[in-house]
């Protein structure tokens, strides 16, 4: 455990157990403000996955809120799927105990396998959640950030407008669908593919998309890859065999490692960093909590694509990697 802190520089690591109810908070830094992250609910081999899942994703929350500009440090939630028979609400009901006992340290959200629902039920017991129904979901923030950063990166970057660029998306969940309509909805070409062959059928029958097998869709020609399923999913491997000139898409820790991000730069594909593009919920969350209007709420929104820029313009000047870059800069934030 101590190795997993030291790697991923964690501050905090609490493990509860209590029935079915498995569940592990890091907390990277409370830096800038209290930890906020959302809580993934998904299947994992055991808990040393889900550990480092939650220590990697704690991190990248505390350079996703120096990049932002929200006054909020890094921290990560998992609750380990139970393989058998579940009470949810109970489960959620006893997390949401588990939570309160931090103090405010840690205030958790929605993240892959949570809804609303769930974080209401968690409200039920600690005031330390966002994303319950009296804030909603921050879900169409994300996806509207993102869909800002494909747009002005292919404008500014490659010189392609969005309506003659084609799309693959990996993952058609909360932010992934979302992502697919606003793409559509402004005339770019868009492939997908998900795991989930209820949510290609959707998608085709709504919007009569292409869809990939899921096997094949990173490697799918396109102008940009937008994973947004879950992470780890660029891998040295698969360098060779991108077929893209960006990729940007919602998912954190898109990058398997560090090390993949100067690989695909030498490779000159850009890749736009995932803790830089995907934080409209974040953004949107602490916005609610802290009593941001929506107006302002929206022009925080608003320029991320232009953090964008300035990345990918640094990268360019310094020879570096836009991760790299992002990385630095948001450390630059943090300890300036
Ligand atoms: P979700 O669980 O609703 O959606 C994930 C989707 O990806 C699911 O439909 C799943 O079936 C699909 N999927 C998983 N593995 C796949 C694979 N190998 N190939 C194709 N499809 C696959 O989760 P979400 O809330 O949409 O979040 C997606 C990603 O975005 C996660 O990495 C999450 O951490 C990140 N993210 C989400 C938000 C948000 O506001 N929801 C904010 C920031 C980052």
């Amino acid at each position: 455990m101590f190795d997993v802190m030291s790697e991923h520089q964690l501050q905090e690591l609490h493990l509860f157990q209590h029935d079915k109810l498995k569940a592990i908070v890091a907390v990277h830094s409370t830096e800038l403000g209290p930890a906020l992250g959302g809580c993934r609910f998904v299947e994992y081999d055991d808990v040393e996955k889900a550990t480092v899942d939650a220590a990697r994703l704690a991190r990248g929350m505390t350079y996703k809120a120096a990049m932002a500009g929200v006054p909020y440090g890094g921290g990560k939630s998992v609750i380990m799927l139970p393989s058998e028979p579940y009470d949810r609400t109970e489960l959620f009901a006893k997390f949401g105990q588990f939570i309160e006992t931090l103090n405010g340290r840690y205030i958790t959200a929605m993240d892959s396998g949570t809804n609303v629902q769930d974080m209401d039920v968690i409200h039920s017991k600690t005031q330390f959640v966002a994303s319950h129904s009296g804030i909603g979901d921050p879900s169409p923030y994300t996806a509207e950030g993102v869909f800002q950063c494909i747009k002005f990166s292919l404008q500014d970057e490659l010189n392609i407008p969005l309506s003659k660029a084609t799309v693959a998306i990996q993952g058609l969940g909360n932010v992934g669908y979302r992502l697919m309509e606003k793409l559509i909805d402004q005339g770019a070409t868009v492939i997908v593919s998900d795991v989930d062959q209820e949510k290609t059928r959707k998608a085709i029958n709504e919007h009569g998309v292409f869809v990939a097998p899921v096997s094949e869709v990173l490697m799918e020609p396109c102008d940009v890859l937008a994973p947004c399923g879950l992470g780890g999913v660029i891998t040295e491997a698969l360098i060779p065999r991108l077929n893209c000139k960006l990729i940007a898409g919602c998912a954190n820790n898109q990058l398997l490692k560090d090390s993949v991000g100067q690989m695909l730069w030498d490779k000159d594909i850009l890749y736009a960093p995932d803790f830089v593009i995907n934080s409209g919920g974040l953004i949107y969350a602490s916005g609610r909590i802290g009593g941001k209007s929506m107006d302002q709420i929206n022009d925080d929104i608003d320029r991320l694509s232009r953090t964008l820029l300035s990345v990918f313009c640094r990268a360019h000047k310094e020879g570096q990697s836009p991760d790299q870059v992002a990385f630095e800069m948001a450390k630059e934030k943090l300890a300036p």
